[in-house]
């Protein structure tokens, strides 16, 4: 089998089981392995310690399939989103929509598989995962038996990885187009075929709910609120108002419509950019009892951090600005680049420069359906704080 070679020393990540082989620590090559398919990983003295996709174009030139020296074949694939399904099944086994796949965190890098109903979204991130696409569509029609399996391998990633996008039906009839999904008791649409991911933000479940429980009778702020998963949670809690901030108007009109599909009222919202309408607000002396900051990924690797830590301090100072005293900030990161722990320094650095003095109340992340494989803490890329300000 073809081979990649590691430099002297570099196989210590892999013996800790991070599956990640960068390009720089490979010495060599032997064969002529093609995009995705399957090498050796081998130290410099000619040990064995994985067998890996291969990624010539990426940074990541190896994401590790399995330690013990086997075939990757068809069996693999459903014997692991087997196992993953399992987890959901003992997890969140009355959720329709769910995360069935979370990549390396369910040991299948750059597969991410989440299931609405009886629509499943196929999300493939890189080269060894798209070589063995049609092998992934079986195992998931065998092991979930779905209506429909539809492709949407189009995140910005795919052009780090030298990847073209793949867009479109895989399995079964077309998904309908306004598909509705319930999540506990609330209804929403849900386009999985023109949506942001897979459709809907499956890893902010939880926090959806936490939020829910602390809006009775708050005036409540939703910034960058996409089709308003914070927002109908807040009007199912009963806050006696809600603003909702987003720049995309087509989010804006699903979040209208998902606010009529639960028959509740309709809040007040803002087709904007947060950065410049939380300025608004703050000029024209609005206050609130709780504000949600969701932003998109400011820094989808460590190279952007330092950019993105300026765009996370200024929305959270500006939100730390416009609560009322005891009023709480609900502010998350998803960026991959951007630490639990310094995502917290940014946010306590707001606080200061706000004048605020400000109490951490409790820490969020996704769902058990999304897990964070122990050998692999990347996995962990959503951070939330609850915060409440004196
Ligand atoms: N809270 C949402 C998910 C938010 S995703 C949920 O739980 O479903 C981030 C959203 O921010 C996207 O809908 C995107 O369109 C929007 N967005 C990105 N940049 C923005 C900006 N500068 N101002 C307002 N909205 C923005």
């Amino acid at each position: 089998m073809n081979r990649l070679v590691l430099k002297p020393g570099r196989e210590k990540s892999l013996k800790r089981r991070h599956p990640w082989i960068f390009s720089g620590a490979v010495a060599k090559g032997t064969g002529e392995p093609k995009a995705g398919e399957t090498v050796e990983i081998h130290s410099t003295n000619g040990e064995f310690l994985a067998v890996a996709a291969y990624s010539p174009q990426s940074q990541i030139v190896a994401r590790v399939w399995d330690w013990q020296k086997r075939e990757i074949d068809a069996a693999f694939f459903h014997k692991r989103i087997e196992q993953a399904v399992a987890l959901r099944a003992q997890l969140l086994p009355d959720n329709e929509a769910v995360r069935l796949v979370h990549a390396e965190s369910d040991g299948l890098p750059g597969i991410v598989i989440d299931r609405y109903g009886e629509i499943i979204v196929l999300q493939l991130s890189s080269a060894g995962a798209m070589r063995w696409r049609d092998a992934i569509a079986d195992a998931i029609e065998a092991v979930v038996k779905p209506q429909t399996i539809f492709e949407r391998s189009d995140a910005e990633v795919l052009a780090l990885e030298g990847l073209a996008a793949s867009v479109g039906q895989l399995r079964g009839a077309p998904p309908p187009m306004h598909m509705q999904v319930h999540e506990v008791d609330v209804t929403f649409e849900v386009d999985v075929a023109h949506g942001h991911k897979s459709g809907f933000y499956l890893d902010q479940r939880d926090n959806r709910l936490r939020l829910r429980a602390l809006a009775k009778d708050k005036e409540v702020l939703d910034c960058f609120s996409y089709t308003g998963g914070f927002t109908v949670n807040a009007l199912a809690g009963s806050a006696a108002q809600v603003t909702a901030i987003e720049s995309s108007a087509l989010a804006l009109e699903m979040l209208k419509r998902n606010v009529e599909l639960n028959k509740l009222p309709q809040p007040e919202c803002i087709e904007g950019d947060v950065f410049q309408e939380l300025r608004k607000l703050r000029d024209q002396a609005r206050s609130f009892d709780l504000i949600v900051l969701d932003p998109p990924k400011f820094a989808p690797t460590a190279h952007h951090a330092e950019k993105a830590a300026r765009a996370y301090k200024d929305i959270n100072l500006l939100a730390f600005k416009l609560l009322r005293p005891g009023g709480l900030l609900i502010t998350f990161s998803c960026s991959g680049g951007v630490s639990r722990e310094l995502f917290q320094k940014i946010v306590a650095g707001a606080a200061l420069d706000a004048g605020v003095e400000a109490q951490i109340v409790a820490h969020l992340s996704a769902g058990a359906d999304h897990p964070i494989a122990l050998n692999f803490p990347e996995g962990e890329y959503l951070k939330g704080l609850v915060l409440r300000v004196r």
